[in-house]
């Protein structure tokens, strides 16, 4: 396209120069997610603002000349929430990383671009961690992307937040929202904060986020396989309902495999990153032997349950164990638990974004009440296998995640397949991985197919009264509203955005 010299002078006496971007594959890249969306438009722009001050200014102009805008975190989404499928600048949120530690009042204030690695780090020298659950993928993606992305178990570690809108205006939720406030409270009134959370950036661009902190607590695990989903559903439900784990999850053994199917650099670090939990680099290496030489039951139960358990002290996380452990033994048999282990000492890696052989990846998901999982599972279960035979010549694998930390359920089942790599992927690869996994042919058919197959999981999904995280621009929400109710967030878009710019499409809008 040919572009706008005067706009990018404009939007560099704000940013600088070096924040303005015009390259056609710098743009490419900022326009994609990791699933290759058909109608994706590369962005005309990108603009990466380093305060909550350049965005406003920015967000003024762009309300003048007219731009649409799509708000960016990482882009390590699936639900075509960052891919703009119109004209548009992107606005990257990079350079807004500031970390403002509040420990006594045990709350922080991140930039909207930290990412929860780098956020984690910075608390941990203080004994702090957020409570807002964050993602395995926060080694690269974002706090301004989760809150506005959302999460299976809810934003409620988020306390408040300042916002962009769309004609420039900036607001403060929560109560630094009064002039003279500190940000150590969510609930001031109207729960303002949450009408922001998982927008997917309809509604403005946050430029920080405040999580509440707590003192990091002692942990203990467990493993146990199951022969049947049913049984392992029913065990999760009930150590969830009793609120005896922090987290539980799932893995069918097609999972199981490729979670432990580890190289020689990734072994390394997480050597490290468990004896430093541990305090001890012997246990460390037995549990990353046991990971890579994959000696683990994880390979003979159909199903593996995964407990992280946390407590004020040690003693209180294994009696907690104790009682989780007489539930899961009913129907199950307890494994070694070096996965939950693992997890917990190295919680961030983009490792899964592909197959373990370089296979394009995607998941669906489902966040059902506990009592429709098991016929949601069931209905999933019976689609994929109706389905088989076409999506095994299509050379199409698939498997399952299926994860609670409160009440509900959430079922993920994930495809994987040969298919052409995007930028997004080679920006995130190593070396080695982009010469073994580089220069593969576009595989269209099995695109269409793996695309088909989400779409009717999703509404087998919805049929048992799921709801979602990552709305995007792929997951059904006022569209499925009754009449009142999706007037009542038009008439919200309407006053936020009058000229329907911010992120368009996204939630349906
Ligand atoms: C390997 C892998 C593992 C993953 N694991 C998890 C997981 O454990 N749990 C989970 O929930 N998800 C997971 N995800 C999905 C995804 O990474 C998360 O949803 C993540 O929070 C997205 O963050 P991001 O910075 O990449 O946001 P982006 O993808 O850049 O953006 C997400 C959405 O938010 C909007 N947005 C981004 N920043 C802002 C902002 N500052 N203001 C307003 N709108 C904004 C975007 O327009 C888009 O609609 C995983 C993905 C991968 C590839």
């Amino acid at each position: 396209m040919k572009h706008d010299t005067h706009l990018i002078d404009s939007l560099a006496a704000i940013t600088g120069h070096a924040n303005v971007v015009a390259d056609a594959d710098a743009c490419l890249l900022a326009s994609s997610d990791i699933f290759p969306w058909p109608g994706r438009i590369p962005a005309d722009l990108v603009v990466r603002p380093g305060s909550t001050e350049e965005t406003a200014r920015v967000m003024a102009l762009l309300q003048k000349t007219g731009n649409s805008v799509v708000p960016r975190g990482a882009g390590l989404s699936y639900t075509g929430g960052a891919v703009p499928h119109s004209a548009c600048v992107v606005i990257d949120t990079a350079r807004l990383d500031t970390i403002d530690i509040h420990a006594e009042d045990l709350y922080v204030t991140a930039g909207a671009g930290v990412t929860w690695e780098k956020l984690a780090a910075a608390l941990k020298p203080l004994g702090l961690r957020a409570t807002q659950s964050s993602p395995i993928s926060g080694s690269v993606t974002t706090v301004g992307g989760l809150a506005s992305n959302g999460v299976p178990g809810g934003l409620d570690g988020v306390i408040g937040l300042t916002a962009v809108l769309a004609d420039g205006t900036v607001v403060s939720t929560g109560s630094s929202a009064a002039s003279t406030g500190s940000a150590f409270q969510r609930y001031a009134g109207p729960d303002l904060t949450g009408l922001f959370l998982g927008d997917c950036g309809a509604f403005g661009i946050k430029t920080s986020i405040t999580l509440r902190l707590a003192t990091e607590p002692a942990a203990a695990f467990a493993s146990f396989g199951f022969a049947q989903a049913g049984h392992m559903l029913a065990a999760m439900s009930a150590v969830v309902r009793q609120r005896l784990v922090a987290r539980a999850f799932s893995m069918d053994q097609a999972r199981g495999r490729s979670a432990t199917t580890i190289d020689a650099g990734d072994a390394a670090g997480i050597v490290g990153a468990v004896a430093r939990n541990a305090g001890s680099i012997g246990g460390a290496l037995k549990d990353v032997a046991q990971l890579a030489f994959r000696r683990n039951v994880l390979h003979e139960a159909a199903w593996s349950l995964h407990l992280v358990i946390e407590g004020a002290n040690e003693a209180i996380a294994q009696a907690q164990l104790e009682l989780a452990r007489a539930i899961c033994v009913e129907n199950g048999t307890e494994m070694d638990n070096v996965v939950p282990k693992t997890m917990r000492a190295k919680p961030f890696s983009i490792r899964g974004f592909l197959g373990v052989d370089g296979e394009r990846w995607v998941p669906v998901h489902g966040i059902v009440p506990m009592s429709r999982a098991a016929a949601c599972h069931a209905a999933l279960d019976a689609h994929l296998l109706k389905n088989a035979a076409t999506l095994a010549s299509a050379g199409i694998k698939y498997s399952w995640l299926i994860s609670s930390s409160g009440a509900y359920i959430s079922i993920e089942p994930m495809f994987y397949w040969h298919d052409e790599l995007d930028p997004i992927h080679f920006a995130h690869l190593s070396e080695r991985n982009r010469t073994r996994f580089g220069g593969r042919p576009a595989n269209l058919a099995a695109r269409a197919l793996v695309t088909q197959m989400r779409g009717e999981l999703r509404d087998i999904m919805d049929a048992h009264q799921a709801v979602h995280a990552q709305l995007g621009r792929f997951y059904r929400y006022t569209d499925q509203m009754t009449v009142e109710s999706g007037d009542f967030v038009r008439r919200i878009k309407q006053a936020l955005d009058p000229q329907g710019r911010m992120n368009p499409g996204v939630l349906g809008l």
